[in-house]
């Protein structure tokens, strides 16, 4: 939350905010992002247009969460630069905007939280990664690849993959039917 009425709305001024803030919650998407209390660093210039007050500047935090491959935890460093257009009420781009098309400065003050929340959706990965070349869990037995042995593998199949395998590899038994006419001439014999 930001206080505007220092800014006053004389087209040009401006302010410039450092502070450290306390994420209010839990911020990002699944796999990934800033917990609830982390400390967020802002680094913003207010200035005031006619429309309203153009917020620039830095935000920077850690993010936590979980490898998509390994399921190891992982922290990711976030820089989001941010160009955000808060509109005064009343203002022309109020009138012409949905409220979560432009955010709106509401009782001189710009809550920042939801452009938060919206930039770190963007920018924070779907599948992050503990690092660029993480191999993973072994498909098999599930162990880490990065700590299984060298040319970690499984020379006997599964029983379960076997059986299919063996189904799957003789055509005449892709026939459902052919079980069944077999038994008919068994009766019939
Ligand atoms: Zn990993």
């Amino acid at each position: 939350m930001f206080d505007t009425r220092l800014l006053g709305r004389r087209p040009g001024a401006m302010q410039s905010e450092q502070r450290t803030v306390a994420a209010p919650a839990r911020m990002g998407l699944d796999l990934i992002a800033i917990a609830a209390g982390a400390p967020i660093e802002l680094d913003l210039r207010l200035e005031s247009v006619v429309e309203g007050v153009l917020v620039t500047g830095t935000v920077n935090a850690e993010a936590a969460g979980e490898c998509s491959r390994c399921l190891g935890p992982l922290t990711q460093h976030v820089e989001l630069y941010l160009t955000e257009l808060f509109a005064y009420p009343g203002s022309i781009t109020a009138s012409t905007s949905e409220e979560d098309e432009v955010p709106r400065i509401e009782d001189d003050a710009l809550n920042l939280e939801q452009v938060l929340v919206d930039t770190l959706g963007l920018e924070l990965p779907l599948r992050p990664l503990c690092r660029e070349d993480c191999a993973g869990l072994c498909l098999e037995c599930g162990i880490d690849l990065a700590i299984a042995e060298p040319g970690h593998g499984h020379d006997r199949m599964d029983p379960r993959w076997a059986a299919l395998a063996a189904k799957f590899g003789d055509p005449a038994a892709d026939q459902p039917d052919d079980q069944a006419s077999q038994d008919l001439q068994t009766e019939e014999n």
